[in-house]
């Protein structure tokens, strides 16, 4: 077992001062189990108590090529001496505008934040005041920040195949009732579902908001049909199509997740992965939309553009376009995948992955899910079972199933053998132990 008593005793400290001792929600793992970290390097991470982890989560996405990259970190020096912010433009905004444009068609004209968070809202203020219309439709399982208008969701937990449409509910207190009423959603790969809504509330609706590839939910995928239906759909009704590539942007192509399909968004949000880790967010579309910005509808903040981030953008994004680094996470979660297939298929454990190789979900049943109330029919509870055992091991993944595991170009074949040697002796441990608390088998065979 892994020591994490500096952790446990820091915990109590943190505690006195930030809510659950952590700066986010979703950082806190249990009283026993929050983890604090002392560096990352590469793929690496060590906590306070010296374990060392292969990182699977990589901050959720925006270690695109590994932690403390020299390459990065030199240009985000290079930044610095810059000065920061000044409330005033500095020639690099266009550096970096000019290379997105060039990598991603649809980014005809862009604006920076910071978070993932601020350029959805920027998004769906654009579609609104370019359509005069108020309401949006997201696809169930999306998260697109914590923002008020997207923090209303289908309650597909509670839902039973063969029940009614789920319930609509906050994610939590403090949401405005008055909100519900802009928010819809659709299960993915249900084209008639979309047409339907439109049909009846298009003139109410200024924007369709969703991730091909659902970076919070498992990466389940759009099918490519699916995508050109929802392209025309959007088009019958006057609808304007936000794809949100706030976790697939320069992560699962050079060009995202609008590469992939073939598809332009009208509108299109990155954030994670533009920097490495440095924040920086965009929110990029169509000119005759985006011209908009600056004629009527407002957009900037006090820290847009820092001159670090923007230096860290221009560096990783460089790399990006022009070396073979998101190829080689490609093939490195490839042979991941088919390794770890081997092992659970010797086990005879039914799997599945969903997503892209860089983005992927591990999923425990025959046939990946299509969308998220197909996840309710899978084994995730051996998902959960397991998690914990990786990170005794120091394999690093979210807890929760529903959260893909990332991977960077620092991902190496050491990782690689080292990943599918403790992924074997996890699966080891956990089985006999989950066929003792489960009445249902971990697998159909
Ligand atoms: N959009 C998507 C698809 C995301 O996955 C996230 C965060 O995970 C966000 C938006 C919000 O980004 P941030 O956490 O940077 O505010």
């Amino acid at each position: 077992m892994r020591s994490l008593s500096r952790s446990n005793a820091h915990f109590k400290k943190a505690s006195s001062r930030l809510p659950l001792g952590v700066a986010s929600n979703f950082r806190y793992w249990g009283d026993d189990k929050t983890i604090y970290i002392d560096h990352g390097k590469g793929a690496r991470i060590w906590d306070i108590d010296d374990n060392e982890y292969i990182d699977y989560r990589l901050g959720y996405g925006p270690i695109i090529l590994g932690y403390a990259d020299a390459r990065v970190d030199a240009a985000a020096k290079e930044g610095m001496e810059v000065g920061g912010v000044f409330a005033l433009a500095t020639e690099r905004e266009y550096e970096v505008a000019d290379r997105i444009s060039n990598m991603v068609p649809a980014a005809e004209l862009l604006r920076f934040s910071n978070s993932g968070t601020e350029a959805v809202m920027a998004a769906l203020r654009i579609a609104r005041g370019y359509t005069g219309k108020d309401c949006h439709v997201v696809m169930e399982g999306g998260y697109h920040g914590l923002f008020t208008e997207l923090m209303w969701e289908a309650d597909v937990e509670d839902w039973k195949p063969g029940d009614a449409e789920p319930d609509i509910i906050p994610f939590g207190d403090g949401i405005p009732q008055a909100t519900k009423q802009l928010f819809h959603s659709v299960p993915m790969n249900d084209a008639n579902a979309l047409e339907d809504l439109l049909k009846k509330k298009h003139d109410q609706i200024a924007a369709f908001l969703i991730e091909p590839i659902m970076g919070n939910c498992c990466g389940i995928k759009a099918d490519a049909q699916y995508m050109k239906d929802v392209r025309t759909i959007c088009d019958r009704y006057d609808v304007l199509l936000i794809i949100d590539e706030v976790k697939t942007g320069f992560r699962v192509a050079k060009g995202g997740v609008q590469e992939l399909y073939g598809i332009k968004a009208d509108l299109c949000t990155f954030a994670k992965a533009v920097g490495n880790g440095y924040p920086l967010s965009v929110v990029a579309g169509r000119e005759e939309i985006m011209r908009k910005v600056g004629d009527g509808i407002a957009h900037g903040g006090t820290f847009t553009a820092h001159s670090v981030s923007l230096a860290a953008a221009a560096k990783t994004l460089e790399i990006l376009d022009e070396t073979t680094a998101l190829a080689d996470i490609e093939s490195y979660g490839l042979k991941l995948q088919s390794g770890l297939s081997k092992i659970l298929d010797a086990r005879g454990i039914a799997h599945s992955f969903t997503g892209h190789p860089s983005l992927m979900g591990l999923f425990f049943a025959e046939e990946a899910p299509s969308n998220y109330r197909e996840w309710l029919t899978s084994d995730y509870a051996f998902y959960d079972a397991l998690a914990p055992e990786l990170h005794e091991l120091g394999i690093l993944i979210e807890p929760d199933s529903r959260e893909p595991w990332f991977l960077c170009e620092s991902h190496n074949v050491e990782c690689l053998s080292e990943t599918l040697d403790k992924f074997e002796q996890a699966v080891d441990i956990t089985l006999p132990k989950y066929k003792k608390r489960s009445s249902r088998p971990p697998s159909e065979g």
